[in-house]
């Protein structure tokens, strides 16, 4: 079996590890493959934490905007729907497509590749699922949103009382398992485990 450096891409040879051993390139010391043994099952955790943000920060106001009176709250999804409203249809869907599809089918990918993994069990897709989930993690671009929204609240702050509400809140968070998710999982290892299966 060969593995190519994430790093250098430089080709090594693989060799069975013992538990907390690990493998590091020789040439830029980047880590290769093992000494984490439990990789899969803190991916999931932090993976099933972003679901639940995913669904809060869609489903709670995430800025309160008023001005003279009028209190207005928002959401992710009623700013698109604005967005479209006012003649921005193909922004609209690509704010769509980057902040809420791309992450929720990155997210549900990951379970069902993870889940019968975790429990040693072959379930139809899971070998489609752990491939797509990395392709998809390209489409979820939640950092931008974030930017675009921080960007906006200073602009409305000058003219109106703006507050971010929990949605935000868990907007932030959400942001941040995905990332964890992404950094915990040892694609190396998922892959041995469901060739294990086969
Ligand atoms: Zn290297």
């Amino acid at each position: 079996m060969l593995i190519a450096c994430e790093s250098c891409d430089l080709l090594h040879r693989g060799l069975p590890l013992g538990r907390g051993e690990r493998a590091a390139c020789s040439r830029c010391g980047e880590r290769l493959y093992g000494s984490d043994a439990d990789s899969l099952e803190r991916t999931l955790a932090f993976t099933i934490g972003a679901l639940v943000l995913l669904i809060l920060s869609n489903t709670l106001s995430f800025m309160t905007v008023s001005l003279e009176g009028q209190v207005q709250h928002n959401r992710i999804l009623s700013g698109v729907i604005d967005l479209a409203q006012a003649g921005f249809v193909p922004l609209a869907g690509l704010i769509l497509l980057t902040t809420v599809i791309a992450p929720f089918f990155e997210i549900m990918l990951h379970i069902w590749a993870l889940v019968p993994t975790l429990l040693g069990l072959k379930v139809p897709g899971m070998v489609f699922a752990a491939r797509a989930s990395s392709r998809l993690a390209t489409w979820s671009m939640l950092e931008v949103y974030l930017l675009a929204v921080i960007v906006a609240a200073v602009k409305l702050a000058m003219m109106a009382q703006v507050s971010l509400d929990p949605g935000a809140y868990a907007f932030f968070g959400l942001i941040g398992l995905l990332t964890a998710a992404r950094g915990a999982l040892e694609t190396e290892a998922l892959w041995t485990r469901i060739e294990a299966l086969q």
